[in-house]
């Protein structure tokens, strides 16, 4: 199926559903993808599809952001977010820690309501230098797919050999400074049935939420193309009815479901 790449390193602003007008941040190279993980419903499409990827310098990263947040600010239009996603995983460029300071420098100059954000899969959390950073924006935001490793290796087709236990480990040394964001899906791919939404898979799900004790949990399923053939998305009242069960653990855990 046809994915999506982004084809420079600011991008929109564009609507999001779960956070409004976001200005995006593409710090890895324009049209190609550089990612740890491989997930099988990636936007981007498979690693190495198109190209080995990169980083865009810091120079121009920031340059960019500075001239399309001064526009914005001069039309009095500026975003509720500036969010850095993109072709890739962020947190894995070379000076991911001076941007996100730099950004925020310029988000105080030209656009102080704007809250940063971070979209990440959180596996370059161990560096001490990312984890500060993202302790740094608005919104840390950590993709967590599954509490069973054999689903989160599907899923996520990791390049490291972490565990789910070792990742929650990671995760709670956050102290509830953090979003985490799954994604439910089902389908086969591989000769394997996957699916994060069996009872089995909720169960620990739930218990994972409860041991991480995020600020706040987003739930999503397939909204785009995605690499791999046969997935499928799920329902809005399942994807509900977990969110009941994160909310009956009555810690004050702020939970929404994407529509
Ligand atoms: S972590 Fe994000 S960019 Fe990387 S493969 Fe998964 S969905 Fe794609």
């Amino acid at each position: 199926m046809d994915t999506f790449l982004f084809d420079s390193i600011i991008v929109g602003p564009i609507h999001s559903r779960r956070l409004g007008t976001s200005l995006g941040v593409n710090l890895l190279t324009p049209n190609s993808k550089l990612c740890n993980f491989n997930c099988i419903y990636c936007e981007c499409g498979w690693n190495g599809a198109h190209g080995k990827g990169g980083f865009n310098p810091y120079e121009k990263v920031v340059s960019a952001l500075e001239t399309k947040l001064k526009a914005m600010a001069d039309e009095s239009q500026l975003p509720d977010v500036i969010t850095f996603a993109g072709n890739g995983e962020p947190t894995m460029h070379p000076d991911f820690d001076r941007i996100v300071d730099a950004t925020l420098n310029l988000r105080n100059r030209y656009a102080s309501d704007t809250k940063v954000a971070v979209l990440s899969n959180a596996t370059m959390i161990d560096r001490e230098a990312v984890r500060t950073a993202l302790l740094r924006v608005d919104r840390n935001i950590l993709k967590f797919d599954s509490a069973i490793d054999a689903t989160m290796r599907l899923i996520n087709q990791p390049r490291n050999a972490r565990t789910v236990a070792e990742i929650i480990e990671l995760l709670q040394a956050f102290q509830g400074c953090l979003v985490v964001q799954t994604l439910f899906l089902r389908g086969d791919y591989g000769g394997h049935r996957i699916d994060n939404t069996t009872p089995e898979e909720v169960e620990a799900y739930v218990e994972a939420i409860r041991q991480i004790h995020p600020s706040e949990v987003m739930l999503y399923t397939i909204d785009r193309n995605t690499p791999a053939d046969g997935l499928e998305k799920v329902p809005y009242e399942e994807m509900e009815a977990v969110a009941t069960r994160i909310r009956a653990l009555d810690m004050d855990i702020i939970t929404s479901v994407a529509k």
